[in-house]
């Protein structure tokens, strides 16, 4: 069994996939060819934004967004650190400054009302300014946009929805990708929606943001090639990497319905012995990752046991919540001060998550862990 099987999905595209990729081969625009613009058009129409800038990679769209914003040194930027590594370590890069924000330990996203405790804070200490909430929408279920806006609102902050994890996810009909001011997803394999390679994409309904991204994509290009107005990246989507996603986008809304159907089963059958991530009424999540929370570290290390003698894999995400992290010791954060996140890092742990899993995979998989 596979933790996550591309090649099954391979394997059920192949002409297609083959296809795509010898026509780009022949037209030979490798660079920004007719395949990125119209996969642009496509995920704008899907996520429901006016803008959707593709770009290299879901760190660089996180990175391209804090320097479209102008976001550097002197500033804070407010996140969650149960988190991927990138979410803030682009805020470092920039110079700015991460200030964690601990989670709800049901659906394990940022809490709204220590968001506001957090930005409280930092301005009556008057070092930094707040500049930016990074929300991250974790194992695919978006976080509480209603309350993260109102904040965004009180208190003149930009909302930069990290979404790596959620494309395809959404409240009520509002999909993920398009909360906030700009949203931000990943094409990395693994991803929900991933290529066969890195990507990711920018997306926003400001056309001054999405102007500035599509040239900071390019080296901060201006009117011309060799017209440099501002400091940019090569933050390019190559052309092989938007023609594969094009033919991906073709089956994505019947694999988010069976990541749904297989979250379902999984819930159904754990949902007694072990803490489901909750799915609060009206949210639909992509389930990046199924997840579930253990009594206890040991007892997280003995359901992993018992999965790996049956050769079932399994992964924890995260071990080590990012306030912990060497990488960020500068910033001065000890154990005890994100008791929510760090007691779900003791005890999470999930299970193999593909369109694929078949209903005997699911039950071996819920046996083995109830037993
Ligand atoms: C994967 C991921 C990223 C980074 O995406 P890459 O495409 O790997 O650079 C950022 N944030 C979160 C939450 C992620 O899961």
């Amino acid at each position: 069994m596979q933790f996550i099987d591309l090649k099954q999905q391979y394997s059920i595209i192949k002409p297609q996939i083959d296809l795509a990729i010898n026509k780009v081969l022949n037209h030979g625009q490798y660079i920004h060819g007719p395949e990125v613009f119209e996969l642009e058009a496509e995920l704008a129409v899907y996520a429901g934004t006016k803008y959707c800038v593709t770009c290299a990679s879901g760190t660089d769209a996180l990175l391209m967004s804090l320097l479209a914003k102008g976001i550097g040194r002197g500033d804070a930027v407010f996140t969650t650190p149960f988190t991927f590594i990138a979410t803030a370590e682009v805020i470092q890069l920039l110079g700015a400054t991460p200030i964690f924000v601990d989670i709800l330990d049901d659906t394990f996203n940022i809490d709204p009302e220590k968001l506001e405790i957090a930005i409280q804070i930092c301005n009556s200490k008057g070092k930094l300014i707040p500049r930016a909430v990074i929300p991250v929408d974790i194992f695919g279920l978006p976080a509480d946009y209603k309350m993260i806006e109102e904040i965004g609102d009180k208190f003149d902050l930009c909302i930069i929805e990290d979404a790596a994890q959620s494309f395809g996810g959404r409240i009520k009909n509002k999909k993920a990708c398009s909360f906030g001011d700009i949203g931000t997803t990943s094409f990395f394999p693994a991803k929900p929606l991933g290529g066969y390679g890195d990507g990711g994409a920018i997306f926003t309904n400001d056309s001054e943001i999405a102007e500035k991204l599509i040239s900071i994509r390019n080296h901060g290009q201006g009117k011309s090639k060799y017209d440099n107005i501002r400091i940019g990246l090569n933050g390019r989507l190559d052309t092989l990497q938007a023609a594969i996603l094009l033919e991906k986008m073709k089956i994505f809304p019947k694999e988010l319905g069976q990541r749904n159907a297989i979250a379902k089963k999984y819930s159904q059958n754990l949902n007694q012995y072990f803490t489901c991530q909750h799915v609060p009424e009206g949210y639909e999540s992509a389930w990046a990752q199924y997840s579930v929370l253990a009594a206890s570290t040991k007892q997280r290390s003995i359901c992993m046991k018992k999965l790996r003698d049956a050769e079932i894999p399994t992964a924890i995400y995260y071990p080590k919540p990012l306030h912990l992290q060497g990488a960020f010791n500068d910033l001065n954060y000890s154990a005890g001060d994100f008791t929510v996140a760090e007691s779900i890092s003791q005890r999470i742990f999930s299970l193999p998550m593909h369109p694929y899993l078949s209903d005997d995979n699911i039950s071996e998989i819920c046996d083995i862990l109830i037993s």
